[in-house]
């Protein structure tokens, strides 16, 4: 199924997303971790692409098994970072070989110890290259992009990665799924400048419960998005109870969701980090709510 055909605003679906386990037991608790959010009945899960090494095959095996071993619909991220074109080709061929049908198609990040994206001799610098390549192909994939409500880091204005984001979105994408974001006015704003600009495709809002404070000041540290002032002090004074942050985080992500579909959002995707509670919680609260 192709995940444009479920992203729908009077139907939204609710999606998950996971990274591949680097153990056997790491693979068996995602599977578990998989079997707990099924009754949430997710529109789709999809599978991150690591930044290099042994993890980078477990993605198309692990989206080849989600689909095959429990009919749940699986998108394998695919980046740019290392490969050339003619590997680019073998990869896709391999995921169509196993009937995958989405791919979220990125760039990537530099790899570790450089600053900036340099790509590899007879690879692709943006990911707008990897799409229109896709699309040139003839791959018959449902494609997603990435998209960033605050501005991605590398840009020098908003502006700058709204017009890029309409390069790619040009070159053949169906869908995008935002960057984390914890103020919904980013996304809204978002979405106002994009559609003013002619992107009309689905703007898919990515919401990453907080489970561990810690953890998010480091991934905000890296992805730019902003912790608002008044949930950064609430997180400050809890932060040495674990429950306490996991239920703040779960109840912010819950208002946050809440607002995004009373405006209309086509669906949700949740960063899981591959754990099932803090989202199972949010999307029962939303179920209950419809
Ligand atoms: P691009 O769309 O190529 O944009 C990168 C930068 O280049 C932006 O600043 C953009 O404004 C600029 N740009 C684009 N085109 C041009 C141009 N023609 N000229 C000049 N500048 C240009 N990373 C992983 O490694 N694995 C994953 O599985 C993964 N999954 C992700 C899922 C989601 C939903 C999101 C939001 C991000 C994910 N990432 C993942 C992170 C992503 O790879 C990084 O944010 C990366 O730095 C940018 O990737 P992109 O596809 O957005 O790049």
């Amino acid at each position: 199924m192709k995940i444009r055909n479920r992203l729908n605003p009077s139907n939204p679906c609710f999606s998950f997303e996971f990274f591949p386990p680097k153990t056997p037991e790491g693979t068996t608790n995602l599977l578990k971790t998989l079997e707990e959010l099924a009754p949430l009945e997710p529109g789709f899960v999809s599978v991150t692409y690591g930044a290099g090494g042994s993890t980078r095959d477990k993605t198309l095996d692990l989206v080849a098994r989600i689909k095959r071993e429990t009919g749940i619909e699986a998108m394998a991220h695919l980046t740019c970072v290392g490969h050339t074109r003619e590997e680019l080709r073998e990869l896709l061929g391999r995921l169509a070989d196993a009937k995958v049908e989405n791919v979220l198609a990125l760039r990537g990040d530099p790899p570790q110890g450089q600053t900036t994206y340099e790509p590899v001799e007879g690879g692709f610098r943006y990911a707008s290259e990897l799409v229109r390549f896709i699309r040139e192909e003839d791959f018959n994939f449902c494609l997603g992009g990435a998209c960033y409500p605050e501005g991605h880091v590398e840009t020098a204005s908003r502006d700058e990665d709204l017009r890029r984001l309409k390069e790619k979105v040009d070159a053949g994408l169906d869908f995008v799924i935002t960057q984390l974001f914890f103020d919904n006015a980013f996304y809204f704003d978002f979405v106002e400048r994009a559609r003013r600009i002619g992107i009309n495709v689905p703007i898919v809002p990515g919401i990453m419960p907080i489970t561990n404070f810690e953890q998010v000041q480091r991934f905000t540290r890296l992805c730019g998005a902003t912790v608002p002032m008044r949930l950064g002090l609430q997180m400050e004074r809890v932060k040495d109870q674990p429950e306490a942050v996991v239920q703040l985080g779960v109840a912010h992500a819950t208002v946050q969701c809440m607002e995004l579909l009373s405006r209309g959002v086509p669906g949700i995707h949740f960063y899981t980090l591959n754990k099932s509670p803090a989202t199972r919680m949010i999307v029962s609260a939303l179920r209950a709510r419809s």
